[in-house]
């Protein structure tokens, strides 16, 4: 299986490892935009904010749903940057294809649906917008491979996946456990895959950020997706691993130099 994912970008000037950055939800417009100039002052190209928010337990903030998708259109204008946001389903995937949502991603929850997975590949059916697959949250490498397999066959060939992981018993000490030996095996099955880390979902606290991001980048992977806020204390989702963007830029700048001295 091939994907034209790294060559999409460096049409685009924009670097590899590539780092998409932005909150967890798309909480305001201000928010947004406070978010997004923090992180253009840092280099990032590539904006993400959930509007459709996947809430494990009904209740908590699920998001402001296609009302946001016109407010990651005024980040693109004001700053430039291409805008990503996850879509758990096929009426996600038309609305965010007609808002201009440059990148799309198919979370952990909805991965695990082999159903609403083939919904959206047929969908989004010969679109070349980059699409991303998180892993799911079982260790069920088969299953996120079937995800790629499953939007391949309907001609997506701009696709990449996330490795953000996994739900295990007892502690960890990760929010989801990287288990990096065992996506070996998706590595192995799908070479031609570019794979990005997600260390603020596996991590699950700021303080872990660096040290998967160094983690990530020593195995080679292709990119990071890092949860930033402007004020990540006020986050109305996953406030505990969001970082500022002025941190984020510590990190990239602390991940380079581990990396270079390999
Ligand atoms: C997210 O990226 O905000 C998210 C909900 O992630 P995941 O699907 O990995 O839980
Ligand atoms: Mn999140």
């Amino acid at each position: 299986m091939n994907s034209d994912f790294k060559d999409y970008f460096r049409a685009k000037n924009i670097e590899l490892p590539l780092v998409i950055a932005g909150p967890c939800s798309a909480e305001s417009p201000s928010q947004l935009l406070a978010t997004a100039r923090g992180l253009q002052a840092c280099g990032v190209k590539v904006f993400r904010a959930g509007v459709w928010k996947p809430r494990t337990r009904p209740g908590g903030f699920e998001g402001y749903g296609a009302e946001a998708l016109r407010w990651l259109t005024m980040v693109k204008e004001a700053t430039g940057m291409l805008t990503a946001t996850e879509i758990g389903c096929a009426a996600h995937a038309e609305l965010a294809m007609k808002a201009g949502v440059d990148i799309l991603w198919i979370g952990a929850r909805t991965t695990a649906s082999p159903f609403a997975v083939q919904e959206i590949a047929e969908t989004l059916r010969g679109c070349n917008r980059p699409v991303l697959v998180k892993n799911p949250a079982a260790l069920d490498i088969e299953l996120w491979i079937g995800a790629m397999e499953r939007l391949h066959a309907c001609g997506l060939h701009n696709i990449a996946a996330i490795h953000r992981g996994f739900k295990v018993p007892g502690m960890t000490g990760y929010r989801n456990a990287p288990l990096w030996d065992d996506v070996t095996r998706f590595r192995d099955a799908l070479p031609e895959i570019p794979l990005i880390c997600d260390p603020s979902h596996m991590g699950g606290s700021r303080a872990k950020i660096l040290p998967l991001s160094i983690e990530a980048c020593r195995r080679g992977y292709d990119g990071l997706i890092v949860e930033c806020h402007c004020e990540p204390d006020a986050a109305l989702t996953d406030s505990f691993q969001q970082i500022k963007p002025a941190e984020l830029a510590s990190v990239m700048q602390q991940v380079s130099c581990a990396c270079a001295v390999r």
